[in-house]
């Protein structure tokens, strides 16, 4: 006898665990940014970006990698010229990257660059130059993002403050956005980063109550990839978990295509964005009967890059295994020797060790074939037994 089960996306939102700040909105290209928008991943490319046939490959593969917007460093007049053939060509929105000078500013608005980050901390003269600035961006039709750093803090602030502390960052983009405000303009979106998670939890939070713009959550500079993955997993879940946080970039020393993978995670952790694969296995211990790190390894291997929301249980032994396996989507609850495989809560076979990867990634396939046509009603059915 055969049963219907029922898979896949739930009919009700997934919860979360604050409402989102309310924030005005804004268009980065064909992102929209604010709180009526999901929140966005950033990166940014590594490669010269004068080089425009590395930098667009870069950009592919950020693109492929899920990344909603890109950034690209523009230091000199050669990368400033490029800019126009890299947005253009670009799947993704392109935001121009300014430091040092304001010139760089007007090329990109020029090359038809979809946002353009401003640090007014290191930008010549850059108070003096914000009319000017506003009426390019209006004409063009396009944000501003204020992007406070410690590492580059306007030197008034630190004469102020005496170091990058939340208030000094709050006050430096604050008082940039002001001016952008006098002259009428007030497409901004601000981020306020620093190295340290606290300060910046601290930072944004202050930001967050004091204004209504859009906030890109950054820890600058968290360091190689394990570090930085902890940093920011830790900073922005705190923020995000508050409902503050618009769209967010992870900063590590790695390839930016890892700065995407860990940016989704962390949203589809918190249910801020759908999930999709998530493996479920235990820590293993003295009671396991299978390896579960190689079994776990291979499995998620197996099923890297799937696109279903589909949760996949890999268990040692029978305390945690057949109850975790039963709440997934797939699982496998092991012990002597053998392998019990369920399908959403009901065991469909019981497979020798050696079998398992390969029964649970075959089982994954036809469960993401049915998910991705989405057969029956209220989501996509198996038929089980
Ligand atoms: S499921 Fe079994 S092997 Fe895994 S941690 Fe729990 S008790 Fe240990």
């Amino acid at each position: 006898m055969s049963t219907a089960v029922a898979l896949g996306i739930p009919a009700a939102p997934a919860a979360v665990l604050a409402p989102r700040r309310q924030t005005r909105q804004l268009r980065v290209g064909s992102v929209g940014v604010g709180s009526d928008h999901p929140i966005s991943v950033q990166s940014m490319t590594t490669t010269k970006t004068h080089d425009v046939n590395a930098t667009l490959q870069q950009i592919a593969e950020l693109t492929a990698a899920g990344c909603d917007i890109v950034r690209v460093a523009c230091p000199r007049q050669e990368d400033a010229d490029a800019l126009a053939t890299i947005a253009r060509k670009s799947q993704i929105p392109v935001i121009a990257d300014i430091h040092f000078q304001p010139r760089y500013i007007f090329a990109a608005i020029d090359a038809g660059c979809a946002a353009v980050r401003v640090n007014p901390g290191n930008i010549k003269e850059f108070d003096g130059r914000v009319g000017e600035v506003a009426k390019a961006a209006a004409a063009a039709g396009i944000p501003i993002r204020i992007g406070v750093n410690a590492g580059s803090l306007d030197k008034r602030m630190l004469e102020k403050y005496g170091k990058a502390t939340p208030e000094a960052l709050v006050e430096s983009a604050l008082w940039e956005a002001s001016l952008f405000e006098e002259h009428g303009f007030g497409d901004i979106k601000i981020s306020v980063k620093h190295n340290d998670p606290v300060i910046m939890v601290e930072a944004y939070r202050q930001l967050a109550a004091a204004c209504d713009y859009p906030l890109h959550l950054g820890v600058t500079e968290a360091g190689p990839a394990f570090q930085g993955t902890i940093k920011s997993a830790v900073a922005f879940g705190a923020l995000l978990s508050e409902g503050i946080g618009d769209t967010i970039r992870v900063s590590l020393s790695a390839p930016p295509a890892e700065e995407i993978k860990v940016g989704s995670q962390i949203l589809q952790s918190l249910n801020l964005r759908p999930r999709k694969l998530e493996i479920v296995s235990c820590p293993s211990c003295g009671r396991a009967q299978v390896d579960v790190y190689t079994l776990a390894d291979q499995v998620t291997a197996g099923l890297e890059g799937m696109e279903v929301p589909l949760r996949v249980a890999v268990m040692g032994c029978v305390v945690n295994g057949p109850g975790e396996a039963r709440e997934a989507d797939l699982g496998v609850a092991s012990g002597n020797g053998k392998g019990q495989i369920f399908v959403k809560g009901e065991v469909i076979k019981t497979v020798p060790e050696h079998l398992i990867v390969e029964t649970l990634i075959e089982e994954a396939l036809r469960l993401a074939e049915q998910m991705g046509t989405g057969e029956g009603t209220g989501g996509p059915v198996v038929e089980v037994g």
